[in-house]
C-alpha cells in the first residue's frame, strides 16, 4: 500500500496566525505519528528556528527551510543517502540556490543610487531585529541565521523600491515581497524541494501520496504539486488562488483548526479510495 507524506507550510497554517499555537492539532500530530506518516514542515523559516519547532512538536522528519531553498533530511532516515547532497549537522543537505554570502555579495553591487536605502537583517543588530519583527531577542536570533538568501528592510519610496527589486532581478535574484521585507534569493519555490524530496522518500518503491496545507500564495507551488491541497483558512487574507480544481479542499476552521480538518477530511478520503 502507497504510503503519504504530508507537507505543511507553518505561520498561519500549522500554527495560530495570532499567537503561533498549534495546540488543536496535537491529537491529530501525535495519531498521524503513531501511524507512520510524517509531517514535513515546509516554510520559509531556517533552519535554526526548524530545530527548535521539531523538538517542541517531537518531529524527527525532514523538513524544507526558508521557501524551498534547502531540504534538509536527518542522517540516516533513509536507507541510502542521495546522490546530490552534502553532510552538515547531522543532516543529509540539499540546497536548490547558492548560500547567503552570495546574496550578500550581490546586494553590495547594486548601484549607487539605492546606497542607505536598504538595511539587510545582516547589518541589524538582534536588538533591532527584534523591534522590526516582534520576536524575541532569542527567535530574532533564530530568524536571522539565513544561509540561503538574505531579508532586507526598505527605507526608500515604493516606487524606488520597485526599480530596486529590478537591479536585483538583473543581477540575477528572485525578490519575495513579504509584509515586512524583501526576502532576496534564488530561483527556487516550496513546490519543487516537496517534488524532490517526496521522490528521495519512494526511492527503490513508489513515492508516497502527498498532501500540502498552506493559506498564502508563496504556498501555490506547494499546493499545485502535491496530490491533494488543502487550503487552510486565513483570519487575514483570502485563500491562495490555484490553477487546479481537483483534490483541492478549503478549510473551515483557520489555522491550526483548520489543518486537522483538512488533514483528517484527506486521509479518510485516501483510506476509503485506496481500500
Ligand atoms: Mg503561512
Amino acid at each position: 500500500m502507497t504510503s503519504i507524506a504530508i507537507y505543511t507550510d507553518l505561520d498561519g497554517t500549522l500554527l495560530d496566525h495570532h499567537d503561533y499555537s498549534h495546540a488543536p492539532a496535537d491529537p491529530l500530530l501525535q495519531r498521524l505519528e503513531a501511524q507512520g506518516i510524517p509531517v514535513i514542515f515546509c516554510t520559509s523559516k531556517t533552519r535554526a528556528e526548524l530545530l527548535r519547532l521539531r523538538q517542541e512538536l517531537n518531529n524527527r522528519h525532514p523538513f524544507i527551510a526558508e521557501n524551498g531553498a534547502a531540504v534538509f533530511i536527518p542522517d540516516g532516515y533513509l536507507p541510502v543517502r542521495p546522490a546530490d547532497v552534502v553532510t552538515g549537522g547531522g543532516f543529509w543537505v540539499k540546497a536548490f540556490v547558492p548560500g547567503r554570502s552570495h546574496w550578500l555579495a550581490l546586494l553590495r553591487q547594486v548601484p549607487n543610487r539605492f546606497a542607505g536605502r536598504f538595511r539587510p537583517f545582516h547589518d541589524m543588530t538582534v536588538d533591532q531585529l527584534a523591534d522590526l519583527t516582534g520576536l524575541s531577542p532569542e527567535e530574532a536570533l533564530l530568524a536571522a541565521k539565513r544561509e540561503y538568501g538574505e531579508p532586507v528592510q526598505w527605507l526608500g519610496s515604493d516606487a524606488d523600491r520597485e526599480d530596486f527589486v529590478e537591479a536585483l532581478e538583473r543581477l540575477g535574484a528572485r525578490v519575495l515581497r513579504g509584509g515586512r521585507f524583501l526576502h532576496v534569493s534564488g530561483d527556487c519555490d516550496k513546490g519543487r524541494a516537496m517534488h524532490w524530496l517526496n521522490q528521495q522518500l519512494g526511492a527503490g518503491g513508489s513515492a508516497p501520496i502527498t498532501i500540502a496545507l498552506g493559506d498564502s500564495q508563496n504556498d501555490a507551488a506547494m499546493l499545485e504539486a502535491a496530490d491533494h491541497a488543502v487550503l487552510v483558512r486565513s483570519p487575514s487574507h483570502p485563500f491562495p488562488r490555484l490553477r487546479r480544481t481537483e483534490r483541492v479542499l478549503e478549510t473551515s476552521a483557520p489555522g491550526p483548526r483548520g489543518w486537522a480538518e483538512g488533514v483528517a477530511s484527506v486521509v479518510t478520503h485516501i483510506d476509503k479510495t485506496r481500500g
